[in-house]
């Protein structure tokens, strides 16, 4: 027999990326061919391997959309040719998602699946607006009901009659279209007009707007509000309850969609903090970081390590790419004995002390400058300075005007990452904070901009510009970005305290 593939329909979850379950990643991990709609968040595509197949099978107004004949074929025919299929599902794939449809396909080709359950949207989107579906007192059962329906058509299968006052608490998905018609046919068919709904769109993530009201108003608070799909409608008494239980909205970051430059590796401190604050993070790599084209400079440095009074490190992949070096030529920290080491702040002091070395100096200020001033009397003193191949030559200078023997070597070098014109158009239309951590992070973004024939200063025009440091900002400005924020601590934490602190005040 042929080695079938497996197709995991996978519940994506309502829009946090942090909703998707722990199986889901899994499975997209181990995925050879991804499939997803536009209701799956973009940061899940994080856990799919690289070299991965991505499928996008759109469903936006307007996009293309495979049938859903053509979906199931789509889907037999990938995991006929051996391949395990990854299909993300908004929510769960069986509420509404049509997963039962696609499952059935692949039984009738005798593809092996599994079904990987996920936060609806129907339970979670209420959740995220401060309503609980159930609640003692007020609520003892839930019902989901699609909304897409004519309620007016002769033999709709939604039977209101029984339905109306039967359930205490309505969810309705896809029902903003027929909100006229849904409100109607409830309180024709007993709801009281008083009873309280609320509507919930893009529940869960930063763009979650909600409407509340009752039956008899909430027609006209919605065309007010102008809200648009895709949003769930929630009838009962439990809607009321969003006025003591909000939370979601309350975060500081709400609502901020916030560019994230650093390297891959580097971004998730950053994006997952972000996250917790209410924002979403739009990652963009903009350094790829790399050995340096010629090692030997660095190896040599390592075997006459002994020879040096100071060590200065002024970054973490400085630290790192030093330690592989050092580690290859079958040396560790025993190698740095009598040699006093320096880190430019606490991100690069924690990668030595995770290796066990305290830093002899950490500056106040955490720039290459306020290094130089803190060794105190370098004159006659040797010092060796790994740093990445683009690095500002300030703190060599320095340290050589000082009176010190500087030997600086290149331990790692920062490349610009290849892009495509639409991702990167798209990416930067959706930003509303840009932020920064570092020179190169600055010019190889508005290289890659204009790489695709864009103006950086114009694409970002309406985000805010935040940056950790003065070095940062200074660069950002050369390149006529107006820089609004930014950190009093040139770190990650004095980065995200300078931002709240904006969005506070603003
Ligand atoms: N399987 C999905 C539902 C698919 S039907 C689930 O379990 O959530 C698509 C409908 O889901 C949309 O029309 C909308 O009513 C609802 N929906 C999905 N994601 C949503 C979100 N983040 N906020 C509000 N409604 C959402």
């Amino acid at each position: 027999m042929a080695v079938n593939g497996l197709v995991s329909l996978i519940g994506a979850g309502p829009g946090d990326p942090g909703l998707l379950t722990l199986r889901g990643a899994e499975a997209l991990a181990a995925a050879d061919v991804v499939v997803y709609d536009y209701l799956a968040s973009p940061a899940l595509l994080a856990h799919v391997r690289p070299d991965a197949e991505r499928i996008y099978v759109g469903k936006k107004a307007g996009q293309h959309t495979l049938s859903q004949d053509e979906m199931n074929a789509l889907l037999v025919e990938q995991a006929l040719a051996g391949k395990r299929v990854a299909r993300l599902k908004g929510g769960d794939p069986f509420v509404f998602g049509r997963g039962g449809e696609e499952a059935l396909a692949l039984v009738e080709a005798n593809v092996p699946f599994e079904v990987i359950p996920g936060v609806t949207s129907a339970v979670a989107a209420p959740a995220y607006a401060g309503i609980p579906v159930t609640h003692r007192g007020l609520a003892s059962s839930f019902a989901v009901i699609t909304g897409h329906e004519d309620p007016k058509k002769a033999e709709p299968a939604v039977d209101w009659s029984r339905l109306a006052t039967s359930v205490d608490t309505l969810v309705f998905l896809m029902g903003v279209g027929n909100l006229p018609q849904i409100v109607e046919q409830l309180m024709a068919h007993g709801r009281h007009a008083a009873t309280p709904i609320a509507l919930v769109r893009w529940g869960t993530t930063p763009d979650q707007q909600v409407v509340s009201g009752t039956l008899v108003d909430i027609v006209d608070r919605v065309k007010a509000a102008g809200l648009k799909p895709p949003a769930v409608v929630v009838v009962g008494p439990v809607a009321a309850l969003r006025k003591s239980l909000h939370w979601f909205e309350d975060r500081p970051l709400f609502g901020q969609h916030v560019l994230v430059t650093r390297t891959r590796e580097q971004a998730s401190v950053l994006s997952a903090r972000l996250r917790t604050l209410g924002a979403e993070a739009v990652e963009l790599p903009t350094i790829r970081i790399a050995p340096p084209e010629d090692r030997s400079p660095l190896d040599q440095a390592i075997v006459v390590l002994p020879n040096y009074d100071w060590l200065i490190f002024t970054s973490v992949n400085g630290v790192r790419h030093f330690w592989e070096r050092l580690a290859l030529a079958g040396q560790d920290a025993r190698a740095l004995h009598g040699v006093k080491v320096a880190a430019i702040g606490p991100a690069t002091a924690a990668e030595l002390e995770a290796r066990g070395l305290r830093p002899d100096y950490v500056p106040d200020e955490y720039i290459a400058e306020a290094i130089a001033a803190g060794l105190g009397d370098v004159r006659g003193h040797r010092v060796l300075l790994p740093h990445a191949d683009i690095a500002r030559p300030a703190l060599a200078d320095l340290l050589c005007q000082g009176g010190a023997e500087v030997v600086d070597v290149t331990a790692y070098r920062t490349l610009q990452p290849e892009i495509e014109t639409d991702e990167l158009c798209d990416l930067l239309a959706r930003v509303t904070v840009a932020t920064f951590t570092s020179s190169a992070t600055v010019r190889n973004l508005a290289a890659m901009a204009q790489g695709v024939g864009l103006d950086l200063p114009r694409a970002l025009e309406q985000a805010t510009i935040a940056c950790i440091g003065p070095i940062t900002a200074q660069t950002a400005r050369d390149l006529g970005l107006p820089v609004q924020v930014m950190a009093e601590r040139y770190t990650i934490s004095g980065l995200i305290e300078a931002l709240i602190r904006h969005f506070k005040i603003a």
